[in-house]
C-alpha cells in the first residue's frame, strides 16, 4: 500500500446500516492490514505537517479526537506531531469539570463534552475523525475548542462524503484522505 488510492480499496460499504437508506463506510478493514494503516497514518501526519508549515509555521499543540472512531487515529497523530491528545466524548463519559455543546442531528439532538482543563487558551488544535458526513459532529467539536479559547487550525478526516456538504458548515480548513 503505497498510495491513499490503494488504501481506499479496503474501505467496506454496507447498504442499510445502521438503518434503512444509509450507505455505511467501514474503516476497520484498513486496521486489518498494517501496510495500509501505515500508509494512511503517514498521509495524515504529512498533510498536518505540510499544512502547519504553510500556515506561517504554526505548531499544532493539541490533537482532538472525536468519539469514538476519532480515538483510533488521534493518539498516533498526536505522538507523531509531538502534540497532546484530548478526547471529545458524548456527554456523561468524562469526569471532572467539563463543558458541553449540543447540536442537532437528523433525528433529535446530541451533546458533546470536553474536559475544561485539557486545552489552554491560545493553543492550536487539529481535530480528527474517521468520517465527515453532515459536519454536525465536527462543528460541535469546533465550538467546544473555541469555548476554551483555543483555535482549530485544521480538521482531518479519513473519509469525506462529499455530497453531504459537511465542509460548508465548518470554520477551519479541512483535509480528507478519501472522498466518496
Ligand atoms: P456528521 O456529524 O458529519 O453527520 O457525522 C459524522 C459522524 O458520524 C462521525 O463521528 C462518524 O464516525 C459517524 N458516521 C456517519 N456516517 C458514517 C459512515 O458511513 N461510516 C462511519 N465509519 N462513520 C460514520
Amino acid at each position: 500500500f503505497n498510495t491513499i488510492e490503494d488504501v481506499k480499496t479496503l474501505v467496506g460499504t454496507y447498504l442499510d446500516f445502521p438503518s434503512e437508506g444509509i450507505v455505511f463506510r467501514d474503516i476497520f478493514p484498513i486496521f486489518r492490514n498494517p501496510s495500509a494503516l501505515d500508509c494512511l497514518l503517514n498521509t495524515l501526519v504529512k498533510e498536518a505537517l505540510d499544512f502547519a508549515k504553510k500556515a506561517s509555521s504554526t505548531k499544532i499543540d493539541v490533537v482532538v479526537g472525536l468519539d469514538a472512531r476519532g480515538f483510533l487515529f488521534g493518539p498516533t497523530l498526536a505522538l507523531k506531531l509531538n502534540a497532546k491528545f484530548v478526547p471529545v466524548r458524548k456527554a456523561g463519559k468524562l469526569p471532572g469539570v467539563t463543558i458541553k455543546h449540543s447540536y442537532q442531528k437528523e433525528y433529535g439532538s446530541d451533546e458533546l463534552e470536553i474536559q475544561a482543563d485539557a486545552i489552554l487558551k491560545g493553543e492550536k488544535v487539529l481535530i480528527v475523525d474517521d468520517l465527515l458526513a453532515t459536519g454536525g459532529t465536527c462543528k460541535a467539536a469546533e465550538a467546544l475548542v473555541e469555548k476554551l479559547g483555543a483555535t482549530v487550525v485544521l480538521n482531518q478526516f479519513v473519509i469525506e462524503l462529499v455530497d453531504l456538504k459537511g465542509r460548508d458548515i465548518l470554520s477551519a480548513p479541512i483535509y480528507s484522505a478519501i472522498k466518496y
